[in-house]
């Protein structure tokens, strides 16, 4: 079954949509079977995985609106990593789902029918916490937070942290925290050294130890609709983000690990 992981911060810019094509591309690489969901209407993860958002007829809008079956809705033959591609319409769908039933639940059950074939589902969520983002942390087991170390990055992670909080009372109760990751890292910018230092005290092992430089390869990349590997597999961001798989891959197979021993 598919590890579901929703990559969110509602503060805008951080590095979403690119570590969720990077890391998609990343996993992929390592022959991990993964789809992308694109849950923002501005469908950057779409293009930037090369699909053109413009001449699609069936999104994740239809699916969550139950207009269309998953499988019809996905985007397969990519060679890669495949997606649940979005558009604008999708902005639609905030309002439109109100009055629908389960409406935070609807892409959980959507992707229950597919899971099984995947190892990994990466959620690209919009810059908000609004009904969108709700169904992203519904579907997932857990959230990958990108965040930049600047002055009002604590700030707005606390923020993030109590509605994580929420969701798991109210509506998905095994909803944890998969990691934080660091994005356009300046190691020589001393509040980027102070803030990360901030965040390792409080949050200990869930920050990644993988750190993603700034990197201009990473700014390239989507302009070619294609992930930083594809464009340049020996760049800083390439590297960076493969080795966050890495580590990614090796904390599951290590709690895997313990769970068997818990158990024997
Ligand atoms: P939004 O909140 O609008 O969805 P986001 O959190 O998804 O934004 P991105 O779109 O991934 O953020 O990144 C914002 C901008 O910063 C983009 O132009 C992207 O190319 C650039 N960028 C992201 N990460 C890096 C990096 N490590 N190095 C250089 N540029 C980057
Ligand atoms: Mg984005």
């Amino acid at each position: 079954m598919a590890r579901i992981l929703a990559i969110t911060n509602q503060k805008g810019g951080v590095g979403k949509t690119t570590t969720s094509v990077n890391l998609a591309a990343s996993l992929a690489a390592t022959r991990q079977r993964v789809l992308l969901v694109d849950l923002d209407p501005q469908g950057n993860a779409t293009m930037g995985s090369g699909i053109d958002k413009r001449t699609l007829k069936q999104t994740v809008y239809h699916v969550l609106l139950g207009e269309a079956q998953i499988r019809a809705a996905r985007v397969t033959d990519t060679g890669t990593y495949h997606v649940l591609p979005s558009n604008r319409e999708l902005a639609g769908a905030e309002i439109e789902l109100i009055d629908i039933e389960q409406r935070e639940t609807r892409l959980k059950s959507a992707l229950a029918e597919i899971a099984h074939e995947y190892d990994y589902i990466l959620i690209d969520c919009p810059p908000s916490l609004n009904l969108l983002t709700l169904n992203g942390l519904c579907a997932a087991q857990a959230v990958l937070i990108p965040m930049q170390c600047e002055y009002y990055a604590l700030e707005g992670l606390s923020d993030l942290v109590q509605t994580i909080k929420k969701v798991r009372t109210h509506l998905n109760p095994q909803l944890e925290i998969e990691g934080l990751l660091r994005t356009m890292y300046d190691p020589r910018n001393t509040l980027a050294q102070q803030v990360s230092a901030q965040l390792q005290q409080h949050f200990g092992d869930k920050v990644y130890r993988a750190v993603i430089p700034r990197n201009v390869r990473l700014a390239e990349a989507p302009s070619h609709g294609i992930p930083v590997l594809m464009l340049d597999k020996t760049s800083k961001g390439a590297q960076a983000y493969l080795a966050l798989a890495g580590e990614i891959l090796n904390r599951e197979a290590q709690q895997a690990q313990e769970t068997t021993n818990d158990q024997s």
